[in-house]
């Protein structure tokens, strides 16, 4: 450990708190990026597979987003929502167009946090009813009401909520009591259990949160379809769909721009959640609903810092190179190269459970060789055997035990190679741990 990194880590423990997740032994500081790499105070250098958390959505320093941050920042920082800035209205009327939401409206905030607490603070208000239905193993944020519909228990660490949640099975694809069904089967046993919980269970629902593909919990995704079974008992109890894209959004899966997309066989959700990518790693966050929905909230509301010009500055110029450029084929092409390439190099690995995952969302699960119980700490030892070997990735899923690639939509075939290259090294080092 270099003398900065040490004085780093006493500095970070005397100030932050001990809950704060922070993925290495050793401190990492970042000075700054470009494209897919990013560099630390030592000066190594490292190719980003996580995309920060997934914010880095085009590339790190993108002179498009830089330059139009640099011009608003130049004009006007801040308007608050009481007055309209051109782009929070025009960020606004694209995403609206883009959400497949009939007579959509847009409310910015700066966090996913505080998007899926605007999104249950409004589908409660319309229902008139504070009971929710959640995901088992699913991450929506760290408010109070998020973690009160998060199930994944090391992110949710109180049982108090200002919500009453009920957990669903089906988020989780290859475990409970429907693992060993085929997808037809598996979609079918979960809506019957659905249906059997509304039926026994008192009071009116509000609405099922989801993530069309589980996140933190470990880049896990349903049969394709199972939200658009769902969507056909929640139409007939009345119930509203809010769908946390926070993740999925903007192309990431590859084959949709968003991860409702692969359910969409009953309709859109009517709640849509964003955030991450969509400002490159500026704070923006929302959500996207009907207007009667959007509109049922009875008291003035405001987010002092939601939607202000200089964070919609940077995500429209970030989304315009998206499209432009083709990011979301970009991730399907790349992304479909890189998972192959990955189960390549992890074939005949006893130490990987898994390689899923769908565009540039790719989870590897790592277990106790002879036991298949996920393991940590293979995770935690391939997570600092890459980082030694230049690569940064995630991690996340039940303990810990899944890494997560997540990469800037940007990623060349070169660097996915790259990537998984040094990947396989570091997967190797921990099956001759535990062979
Ligand atoms: N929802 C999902 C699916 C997430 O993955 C996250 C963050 O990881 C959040 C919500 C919370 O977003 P934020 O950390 O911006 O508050």
């Amino acid at each position: 450990m270099t003398h900065d990194s040490a004085s780093l880590y006493v500095r970070h423990q005397a100030v932050l708190p001990s809950w704060l997740g922070l993925f290495y032994e050793r401190p990492l500081e970042l000075t700054h990026g470009e494209g897919r790499h990013v560099w630390d105070a030592e000066g190594n250098r490292y190719l980003d597979f996580f995309g920060g958390i997934l914010t880095t959505m085009t590339a790190h320093a993108l002179p498009e987003v830089t330059r139009a941050v640099a011009e608003q920042a130049g004009r006007i920082i801040h308007t608050s929502t009481q007055y309209l800035s051109r782009p929070m209205v025009e960020l606004a009327e694209r995403i609206a167009a883009l959400s497949g939401i009939p007579d959509a409206r847009v409310f910015f905030t700066t966090s996913g946090t505080e998007a899926n607490d605007a999104a249950l603070l409004l589908a409660t208000a319309y229902r008139g009813s504070n009971q929710v239905l959640a995901m088992r193993n699913s991450y929506h944020g760290r408010s109070f009401s998020a973690i009160g519909v998060t199930g994944n228990t090391s992110w949710s660490p109180t049982s108090l909520s200002p919500l009453q949640t009920l957990y669903v099975h089906g988020g989780v694809r290859g475990r409970g009591p429907f693992a060993e069904l085929d997808d037809g089967a598996y979609t079918a046993a979960c809506v019957a259990d659905l249906e059997d919980m509304l039926q026994q269970t008192a009071g009116g629902v509000a609405a099922l949160i989801a993530e069309p593909v589980q996140g933190v919990g470990g880049f896990t995704a349903p049969p394709d379809g199972l939200y658009a079974a769902f969507r056909e008992v929640l139409t007939r109890h009345g119930i509203l769909w809010i769908s946390d894209e926070v993740q999925t959004g903007w192309g990431r899966t590859g084959d949709h721009f968003w991860g409702w997309q692969a359910h969409a066989g009953n309709g859109p959700p009517d709640l849509l959640t964003f955030a991450k990518g969509i400002g490159n790693g500026m704070s923006i966050g929302g959500v996207v609903a009907r207007a009667e929905v959007m509109n049922a909230l009875p008291a003035n509301s405001i987010s002092t810092f939601g939607g202000s010009p200089v964070t919609m500055a940077a995500g429209l110029a970030n989304l315009t190179y998206l499209l432009e450029h083709d990011l979301p084929g970009n991730a399907r092409r790349v992304g479909g190269l890189l998972i192959e390439r990955l189960r390549a190099v992890s074939a005949g690995l006893d130490v990987v459970r898994e390689v899923r995952g769908r565009g540039l969302m790719i989870g590897i699960e790592l277990v106790r060789p002879g036991t298949g119980e996920p393991s940590p700490e293979a995770a935690a030892l391939v997570l600092e055997t890459a980082r030694e070997r230049g690569l940064l990735v995630g991690k996340g899923g039940l303990g810990g035990a899944t890494l997560r690639i997540a990469p800037p939509m940007s990623l060349t075939v070169a660097e996915a190679e790259e990537g998984a290259d040094l990947l396989a090294d570091a997967l190797r080092t921990a099956q001759q741990r535990w062979a």
